[in-house]
């Protein structure tokens, strides 16, 4: 017999088939000559329940069983007198696959903190928590494929591995198989000529210039996979390894742009709500719960439009008491946006037409020679989820932006001759995976919506 999933049994119409089950134990009830074992499998946040009695001839074993044995067990699908579940399996027969020392396995059934969970990395995916964030993190990853690929969008594999630093985003790693204990040494520095590639090379922070060379060519594309930043920030939304998602689109402007981002975040939203209405209401009992009304209101709601300085207003007539004060040329802060989301419209938000100092030098510069046009989408409880701009495809703007930057253009003759041969208006943005995941279960660490977080002093499992 082949197994069969304990959500796709427990979707049934009806009982009365023969069903393979196998899974863990999540606990053990025995009364006299009858045994209730919770089983779970990790198709679902639900256990399933197995009755097993002195009919099978391993009655003590199944008797014996503790949280985190690994059984299997075939007999009849009934329909369950319990309260709390429609059906219930009358165990045929029962092999005990592993054992779980009880005196020494972690996971006993009681909340544990999500720190410590963090030391068990092994075994926190058995945990209900981890579980359901792993099935959520699956169905938001499965519905950005599908709207971009709805959307003729081609998936593009950035490279790991570069020897430029993307628009400065952020600290980079070292990528070298130079002996560290025995450096080459040239001028007083370690010799890059002997490396592996010849020149330095870092693992990248974002595939957005990669993207660019192929919208440039074939339209419509987006990246999603990891990148990487040594920040040594210890905080609960940044990681030194996560996915990004950036798509990237020829023949668009801002405007194309920012309708991209409110399909997208209502498309993706509105599928984890439908094909994950359980791990949903669990993160909303148990972590945060305004997490589904939030998801909701997104999915319902259309986003307010409002250029930054229009944003500086807002919030310099507000009253409210910001711990970092606004005015024109400073980014806005995490309290601020919030602000705008939350208390000012009530609903996300995308602001537009920031100053160019604090801004990439890529980002398309305007007319008044001060704003460039990039695009923040703001929304309740997190702040900015995603970044973006129309990208300058006008070349001597973009040379005169690099100067002022203080790049070396010599590094970027690719990215230049794009906008020699061909060029186009082109636009893209950037969406951290992790966030999103933190944003749509309301875990408050992102160490905790990530299988196997990296950051600093931190990189075990
Ligand atoms: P922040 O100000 O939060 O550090 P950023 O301005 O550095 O973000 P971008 O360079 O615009 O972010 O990166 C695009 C997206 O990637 C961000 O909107 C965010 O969702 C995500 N992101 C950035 N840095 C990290 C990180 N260290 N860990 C996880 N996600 C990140
Ligand atoms: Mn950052």
């Amino acid at each position: 017999m082949l197994r069969t999933k304990i959500r796709e049994i427990l979707d049934r119409d009806s009982a009365g088939d023969d069903v393979l089950v196998q899974g863990w134990v999540k606990t053990r009830r025995s009364s006299r000559n009858v045994t209730f074992l919770q089983i779970n499998d990790g198709s679902t946040l639900k256990d399933l329940q197995v009755v097993a009695d002195e009919s099978l001839s391993n009655f003590a074993d199944a008797d014996s069983l503790t949280t985190g044995c690994s059984v299997s067990i075939s007999g009849q699908l009934v329909d369950s007198p319990g309260k709390g579940q429609r059906f219930e399996i009358h165990a045929k027969s029962l092999e005990v696959m592993g054992l779980a020392d009880p005196d020494t396995y972690p996971l006993q059934k009681k909340r544990h903190t999500v720190e410590f969970l963090r030391e068990i990395a092994h075994l926190r995916p058995r945990t209900n928590t981890f579980g359901a964030m792993a099935r959520v993190r699956n169905t938001l990853a499965f519905a950005i494929h599908r709207f971009f690929q709805e959307r003729g969008f081609l998936f593009l594999q950035a490279p790991m591995i570069t020897a430029s630093d993307a628009e400065g985003a952020g600290a980079m790693f070292r990528v070298t198989t130079l002996d560290l204990d025995q450096l080459p040494i040239k001028n007083g520095a370690a010799d890059s000529a002997e490396d592996f590639f010849g020149e330095p090379t870092f693992l990248t922070v974002s595939g957005q210039l990669e993207a660019e060379i192929f919208a440039l060519a074939l339209s419509d594309v987006y990246t999603f996979g990891p990148t990487f930043r040594a920040e040594n920030s210890n905080t609960s939304r940044h990681l030194a390894e996560f996915w990004m998602v950036e798509p990237e689109v020829a023949f668009c402007e801002l405007d194309g742009l920012t309708e991209l981002a409110e399909d997208f975040l209502k498309y993706i939203f509105t599928y984890v709500l439908d094909h994950c209405p359980e791990d949903l209401a669990f993160f909303n009992q148990w972590y945060d719960e305004s997490v589904i009304s939030t998801l909701e209101g997104i999915a319902s709601s259309s986003f307010e439009r409002m250029t930054y300085t229009e944003a500086v207003d807002i919030l310099q007539r507000s009253g409210e008491k910001f711990e970092f004060p606004v005015h024109w040329g400073t980014d806005l802060q995490s309290e601020h946006e919030r602000y705008l989301t939350e208390k000012h419209i009530g609903r996300p938000v995308i602001v537009t037409d920031y100053p160019k100092e604090i801004k990439a030098f890529y980002m398309r510069l305007s007319d008044d020679g001060k704003t460039v046009r990039a695009m923040d989408v703001l929304v309740p409880r997190i702040g900015e989820i995603i970044g973006g701009s129309q990208r300058e495809e006008r070349k001597d703007i973009l040379l005169e932006r690099m100067r002022e930057s203080g790049l070396d253009e010599q590094n970027y003759w690719w990215y230049l001759d794009l906008r020699s041969y061909g060029t186009v208006p082109h636009a893209g943005f950037g969406l951290g995976f992790e966030r999103t995941v933190q944003f749509a279960t309301g875990m408050p660490n992102i160490r905790d919506v990530s299988p196997f977080p990296r950051t600093p002093k931190s990189a075990g499992f």
